[in-house]
């Protein structure tokens, strides 16, 4: 599916999550037959692992339609890259979206830093950096500010990906998903 289509399926999926009218969730495991030969997702998102904010649930998305890498802090690192190259070159998604959100935790232990683990530590570090570059510290800054954060990783420490936007045929948008009213701003 090309990207501009991806992007429209998305935002109307969006829109009936706001509005309560859900119709691709529900079907469940219904006329699925076809998802056991393999998988033919329409987009990327890269998003973050908190619970509130359940990827297939806010796009209204059915099963098979979206390759989604979760982590806390939607960061993207070398194993979050790879899995964007992979979805990429195999199975030649163009669309791929960063899903940053409200009242994030990841990045409010970034802002209200203390050591835990070095796991954690590594996780947190690009928006840590962030927040040292940033006058505006302010929660919904900075969380903005890592969405375009992770997609200037996914280019310049990719030259797959860097190839396929440079080239057109692959668009990386950010989005903010606003918890309190579950709509999904493109940004
Ligand atoms: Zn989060």
């Amino acid at each position: 599916m090309k990207y501009t289509e991806a992007l429209e399926v998305l935002k109307k999926g969006n829109q009936r999550f706001v509005e309560h009218k859900l119709q691709n969730l529900t079907k469940g495991i219904i006329d699925c037959d076809h998802l056991v030969r393999g998988q033919d997702p329409f987009a990327i998102v890269v998003g973050c692992s908190d619970a509130r904010v359940p990827t297939e649930m806010i796009f209204d998305t059915r099963l098979g339609d979206l390759f989604i890498i979760r982590n806390a802090g939607s960061v993207a690192n070398k194993t979050q890259i790879a899995s964007v190259e992979f979805a990429v070159i195999k199975l030649k998604v163009e669309l791929v979206v960063v899903l940053v959100h409200q009242n994030c935790g990841a990045i409010n232990a970034a802002l209200n830093y203390e050591f835990v683990s070095e796991n954690l530590d590594f996780m947190l570090s690009q928006i840590r950096e962030l927040i040292n570059e940033t006058d505006d510290k302010s929660i919904e800054n900075i969380t903005k500010l890592n969405a375009f954060k992770s997609i200037n990783n996914l280019t310049s420490k990719s030259k797959i990906i860097k190839s396929k936007v440079e080239e057109g045929s692959v668009k990386i948008v950010p989005a903010y998903y606003e918890i309190s009213t579950g709509k999904v701003y493109f940004l």
